[in-house]
């Protein structure tokens, strides 16, 4: 069956409203690893040595919903299971067309996408991510900006569109959000400077953002 292309035929589809408008990465990630465990297939393929101790460790936290960090010496494979979680989310994810955080059609978070369902209803286009986009990974480095991970209002983007620079609609998304619904690793954190450990951690423990200015 065809995709469907805008949000009327989403709702009428296997990814209708019920089904996508809660489902969290936790959730879907937990699906899937449950079909492939009952599908007695290999949870990590590319990963080798680690059936006895590490990967059972990482099916519980999954299973459970939980966060977990990855703590070990160069080389034990902690960047490669990160990626290889990436195939535990689902193969193609509907979201807002243009979106450039990937919203969830059914729940947008961002302006442009608030007014163009506001504008268009049912006839709002809808495109689909591949799982493999939906994971971002950073490399951590001093020079490493909060603009870069997290955003920062964009005066160039707010005088094309003639907006103020209090309004949402300017804002320049950095790294982070650009992986909503997705997977965001930031490598060797403790290379950032403090002022970005600190950005981050306050999303994380706060659920609150605050950009360079
Ligand atoms: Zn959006």
């Amino acid at each position: 069956m065809p995709l469907p292309r805008t949000l009327g035929e989403l709702k009428s589809s296997e990814y209708h409203e019920a089904r996508v408008r809660r489902s969290s990465v936790k959730d879907e990630m937990r699906r899937n690893l449950i079909a492939r465990l009952e599908g007695n297939e290999a949870v990590f393929p590319g990963i080798v040595g680690f059936d006895d101790s590490v990967i059972p460790q990482i099916v519980n936290a999954l299973l459970s919903r939980h966060n977990f960090i990855l703590l070990g010496l160069r080389g034990q494979a902690k960047s490669r299971i990160l990626r290889e979680l990436v195939n535990l989310l689902d193969e193609a994810m509907p979201t807002i067309e243009g979106c450039e955080i990937n919203d969830n059609p059914y729940q947008p978070l961002c302006k442009a996408c608030r007014l163009m369902i506001e504008a268009r209803g049912d006839q709002t286009p809808i495109s689909f991510v591949p799982r493999a986009n939906r994971y971002v990974e950073k490399l951590a480095t001093p020079d490493v900006t909060i603009a870069d991970l997290i955003g920062d209002l964009d005066p160039i983007k707010a005088a094309r569109g003639g907006h103020l620079l209090a309004d949402e609609l300017p804002i320049h998304y950095g790294l982070l959000p650009r992986a909503n619904l997705g997977r965001f690793a930031s490598n060797e954190r403790r290379d950032l400077a403090s002022e970005v450990q600190v950005g981050l951690c306050n999303i994380r423990q706060e659920g609150d953002v605050r950009d360079g200015g």
